[in-house]
Parts: structure tokens; C-alpha cells; sequence
């Protein structure tokens, strides 16, 4: 059993969003969640789980680029614009999360932790 030996919360001063805190969380002394999310719902607040976006190299030059991006920041190369993974809607996958929907359930709190 793992337990959370820390959270460390940060309150989000410009309230204009539903955003109420960003939130890192540390299980046993090792394994630390940082960005987590405190976000006010219409059942009380839950923490949602960070996201990432992805990106791939460019083939010119070899810098990074979001999979959005037409060009390369870099060089300037053209990109392939299809070249975003895509679900079974056809929808460009832009975001990875980083948790699976099994753990993101299991962080979900009817009320905020701290
Ligand atoms: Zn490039």
C-alpha cells in the first residue's frame, strides 16, 4: 500500500476559471505527482490528472515540435500535417495523459484534500 507523504498545493490567485489550485502530490517519499489540478465541479471539487502535449522531431533538423505545428520552430521545414496519431473518430491525438483512466478515478476527492 502506498501513502502520500506529502501534497503541496499552490491556490490560483486569478479565480476566473473553474481552476482553484494546482496541487503535487508524493506517495512513500518517492514518487511525486506535480500539476495535478484542483478544479471546482458542479459536485464539489475534484483533482484532474496532468496532460502533456506531444510532439515529434522534425525530419530536417531534429528539433521538437508540437504535432500541431505546420512548420518547424526551428528550420522551417515543412511538416506533415497528418502526421498526429488519430482515435477512432478521426480526431487528431494532441494530449497524452499522463495517468490512466483507472487512476484518475481513483484520485478523484468529493471534497478538496488540503
Ligand atoms: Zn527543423
Amino acid at each position: 500500500m502506498m501513502l502520500i507523504t506529502e501534497v503541496r498545493i499552490k491556490l490560483v490567485e486569478e479565480n476566473n476559471e473553474r481552476l482553484q489550485a494546482f496541487c503535487s502530490v508524493t506517495f512513500d517519499n518517492a514518487f511525486a505527482v506535480r500539476d495535478l489540478k484542483i478544479i471546482e465541479g458542479t459536485k464539489g471539487s475534484f483533482v484532474a490528472m496532468p496532460s502533456r502535449k506531444l510532439t515529434d522531431r522534425c525530419t530536417g533538423c531534429g528539433c521538437k515540435n508540437h504535432l500541431r505545428s505546420r512548420y518547424c520552430n526551428q528550420c522551417g521545414h515543412k511538416l506533415d500535417e497528418n502526421r498526429a496519431m488519430r482515435d477512432a473518430d478521426g480526431r487528431a491525438k494532441l494530449h497524452a495523459d499522463v495517468a490512466t483512466r483507472s487512476t484518475r478515478t481513483a484520485a478523484r476527492w468529493s471534497r478538496p484534500p488540503c
